[in-house]
């Protein structure tokens, strides 16, 4: 399977090591040609508002609109999920596609970044290791975005809505694939059903 992994700025090798220890191939999205062909797509960590400013430059954002509106599994980590955001509260350039309102640097500065264990619905096998790093945080969610994970307080940090998958922390940078694994079974679900019904 061919997954993309947005390659603008920030984490994006990462991504690809996951997803290469897994056995899917990991391919790099800078120019819209090289959204064909691909199963899925990661944006990864970085920062949101570059993100948005290359996105615009090279001709981006409405070739990445498309590609998630087309059903294939789309997953957002931290600045990735400012950047799928409806609202983030500021007037950047954002996808605007999931309905969520995202609060940026929720938790501070550099330093005040943490990790935590997490409980997220629909991943086995006990509490995943959640890391922070100037993370967003989720306010609130419309009515089609189900919320996957919450903070003993409850900071909303994971959600889903259909095909988009949207995660306040960093997967990428632990030891643990689970994440990525589940990430990938929506995408061989998605390829296997040509699209077209991506929700499961
Ligand atoms: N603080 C960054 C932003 O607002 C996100 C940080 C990250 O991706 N680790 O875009």
């Amino acid at each position: 399977m061919k997954i993309g992994v947005l390659a603008l700025q920030g984490d994006f090798i990462e991504h690809e090591q996951m997803l290469a220890r897994l056995g899917a191939e990991p391919s790099e999205v800078r120019l819209p040609r090289d959204l064909e062909g691909l199963d899925g797509l990661i944006m990864p960590g970085g920062e949101s508002t570059t993100f948005g400013k290359l996105a615009k430059r090279f001709g981006l954002v409405e070739p990445l609109r498309a590609f998630a509106q087309s059903g294939r599994p789309t997953w957002g980590t931290c600045a990735g999920l400012i950047f799928l955001a409806r609202d983030v509260g500021r007037d950047q350039v954002t996808l605007g596609l999931m309905d969520v309102k995202v609060k940026r640097n929720a938790f501070g500065r550099q330093i005040d970044s943490f990790t935590c264990d997490l409980n997220i619905a629909g991943l086995p096998d006990g509490p995943f290791p959640g890391v922070f790093i100037r993370a967003p945080i989720i306010e609130s969610v419309g009515k089609s975005v189900r919320v996957l994970c919450a903070l003993d307080d409850g900071t909303i940090v994971a959600a889903r809505q259909d095909n988009l998958l949207a995660t306040s922390f960093h997967p990428e940078l632990t030891d643990d694939l689970r994440m990525h694994a589940l990430f990938l079974r929506a995408c061989g679900r998605a390829h296997e059903q040509g699209s077209l019904t991506p929700d499961s």
